[in-house]
């Protein structure tokens, strides 16, 4: 998996650090190429989505009308891939409730593809794949240069 710089800028702006950080997310867009995945994009909290120190609430309708743009600009080819929230935790691992989401979205998706799963922890990313039938699988200790700008 690559991860384009928008991500990464993204990331950056949302790590929660410090007591009054809250928790962000949003989605990931990106290229499918065969086992190749590379992320173009992470769309941004909207006004509409919760956040909380301990909980990201996501009202879907932002994020999914801008997937939808984004696939037909692209004319398929950049496409839904997963899901992005951050956790107040240096090293983040995901919760109960996470995994049962991820599974539900991965249960959803037309493509029948896993879905891409990550936290941006505030020394280093979580990412997996999850599939519908809750199998997962963790990629190995994502280095990506996070640190805070
Ligand atoms: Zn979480």
């Amino acid at each position: 998996m690559y991860l384009r710089e928008q991500p990464l800028e993204v990331f950056k702006r949302y790590i929660q650090e410090g007591i009054n950080s809250n928790e962000a997310g949003g989605i990931l867009l990106g290229h499918v190429r065969g086992e190749h995945l590379e992320i173009i994009e992470a769309t941004e909290p909207s006004f509409w989505d919760r956040r909380c120190r301990f909980l990201f609430e996501r009202m879907p309708y932002f994020h999914h009308k801008l997937a939808m743009k984004r696939w037909k600009e692209s004319k398929g080819l950049v496409r839904y891939v997963g899901e992005w929230h951050t956790h107040p935790q240096n090293y983040p691992a995901p919760s109960s409730i996470d995994l049962t989401e991820w599974q539900i979205l991965a249960a959803d998706r037309r493509d029948a593809r896993p879905l891409l799963a990550l936290i941006v922890g505030c020394k280093g990313l979580h990412v997996e794949y999850m599939f519908s039938t809750g199998k997962r699988c963790i990629l190995a200790p994502f280095d990506a240069p996070i640190e805070p700008v």
